[in-house]
């Protein structure tokens, strides 16, 4: 059987990975909306500069003739996009550098911190080269720089963008794994292991046969309960402990939500709603940023997968109950940064709390603007003073739901806004995401790249039906971000009268 090196690495952790692609590929799911492709792109194009003088290997020529190529090519100085194959496994090499018979490799990744899936798969390569009887001295990782800061000139600094870390002594420690792996894929044993069972291997990465193998798993499942580690969830799993409901009672009273979570019905703890509602001070500022983030950055001062926002959302809410809505988004090919904060200061109310779902997040992006503004100093500045005083308003809608202050079976153990919604508002059209275009962040993030693209290849196209379509997405969507908060405060604030607290 011939297979490439990502299904047989992905067969080393679950042989019924493979055996479910080889009979039932149909089956598979691959993850959903965004993928990195953008910056894979942009990141492998500027990494190969940094090997000047190679010839390429076109990935789309067949995969015979891929490897011809790389044959009659090998004692070229450098091959980026090399192919090769043994033990009727097709693998490539993003750049091999041929330093007279003596070869160094190199894996491009996108990312700051690679994975060990990614240390492997560069290991696995050297495993084979070395397999096939090349020389190789080094096996090394070309990765991104998370210091890089990038400066007013539009061209990267490529020596300060990326890092090339030596990887050669992981390869080293698994060659004889390896050797066994492809003994035991050579004589089929345990490779078509369609009968395994849910484990450990399932939670490792993202698996696109995960909805297949989980079928049976019923909607409030011990791998549902809120923060048990996946080792306690497997055994519970292997103790034939599935649904919530059957979990021993000494473990659920360990913790309130689990309790809580086992009991499967609707929980108030007034005290805890009640505690949130007292915190609270008017005007009601509820915030929400759409960001974008990339690895080779684009504006002066950003650095790379730094949260840029482009977006916010706000609604506003009086003691009274008036609410008012103000929003701000950047469709231009320019740094949305200074945009965005003279619009934030202008519309957040000088007062009052600021309110956020998870406001980790919110507050994180006010510091880094501030970073961004840092050219001003504290009280030289309007502008960098009225940013520095906006974190400390923040409060956080998601404490009450953290503390169990109210909790519904169908939030399934997560207090993401976009479990905790529909969980409360079940029948409400008005606060639902999934008939929305762009109904997370990541969507939104592609559409702003996409009008962004839209734009640098036709300036004419400003009014074009696409980028109005995808606007007024954005909009919407982040708009019932925050829409949704006001709403789900007031019905903790509803609880908060019910009755006696
Ligand atoms: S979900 Fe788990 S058992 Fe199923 S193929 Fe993936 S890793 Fe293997």
């Amino acid at each position: 059987m011939n297979i490439d090196e990502y299904l047989f690495l992905k067969a080393l952790n679950c042989p019924k990975y493979l055996s479910l692609d080889n009979s039932h590929p149909e089956l598979k799911k691959t993850a959903k909306g965004h993928d990195n492709l953008r910056d894979k792109k942009k990141v492998k194009e500027l990494a190969v500069k940094l090997f000047p003088g190679g010839v390429f290997i076109d990935k789309n020529l067949n995969i015979e003739e891929r490897i011809r190529q790389t044959k009659e090519l090998i004692n070229a100085p450098v091959i980026y996009n090399a192919a090769f194959s043994v033990f009727d496994i097709f693998f490539t090499v993003d750049i091999l550098v041929n330093n007279n018979g003596k070869f160094e490799i190199y894996k491009i990744t996108h990312s700051s911190n690679p994975k060990d899936n990614q240390i492997k798969s560069l290991s696995f390569k050297y495993f084979c080269l070395k397999s096939l009887g090349y020389n190789i001295t080094k096996a090394l990782i070309v990765q991104i720089n998370k210091n890089y800061q990038a400066t007013q000139d539009k061209t990267p600094d490529l020596n300060n963008l990326f890092i090339i870390k030596d990887y050669t002594k992981n390869a080293l420690s698994l060659l004889n794994s390896f050797n066994q792996a492809v003994i035991d894929f050579q004589n089929n044993f345990s490779y078509y292991d369609a009968g395994l069972d849910i484990g450990e291997q399932c939670f490792k990465n993202d698996c696109d046969f995960k909805d297949y193998c989980f079928k049976d798993i019923p909607e409030q499942s011990v791998f549902n309960l809120y923060k048990l580690s996946i080792n306690e969830k497997l055994r519970l799993y292997k103790e034939k402990i599935v649904g919530i409901e059957n979990i021993p009672e000494e473990l659920a009273a360990k913790r309130n939500i689990w309790k809580v979570q086992k009991e499967n019905k609707e929980f108030i703890d007034k005290k805890v709603i009640k505690d949130f509602i007292q915190s609270l001070s008017y005007p009601l500022s509820f915030l929400d940023f759409e960001t974008f983030s990339e690895a080779v950055p684009s504006y002066y001062k950003q650095t790379p997968y730094q949260n840029i926002p482009f977006q916010y959302s706000l609604h506003i809410l009086e003691k009274n109950g008036s609410l008012t809505h103000k929003e701000f988004l950047c469709t231009e090919n320019k740094d949305p940064r200074p945009g965005l904060i003279n619009s934030l200061i202008n519309d957040l109310p000088s007062e009052g709390k600021i309110i956020a779902f998870n406001d980790k997040f919110e507050k994180s992006v006010i510091k880094e603007l501030l970073n961004f503004q840092s050219d001003f100093q504290p009280g030289k500045s309007d502008k960098f003073d009225k940013l520095l005083s906006l974190n400390p308003r923040f409060i956080d809608l998601i404490i009450p739901f953290k503390k169990v202050g109210f909790y519904l079976p169908k939030m399934n153990g997560s207090f993401s806004l976009k479990s905790v919604l529909p969980a409360m508002f079940p029948n409400d059209l008005e606060l639902d995401y999934k008939n929305m275009e762009i109904h997370n962040g990541l969507l939104a993030m592609d559409g702003y790249f996409r009008i962004k693209e839209l734009r640098l290849n036709n300036d004419n196209l400003d009014t074009s039906e696409e980028i109005e379509k995808i606007k007024n997405n954005l909009l919407k969507y982040c708009k019932l971000d925050t829409f949704a908060m006001v709403k789900i405060l007031q019905k903790l604030i509803e609880l908060y009268k019910i009755g006696e607290i």
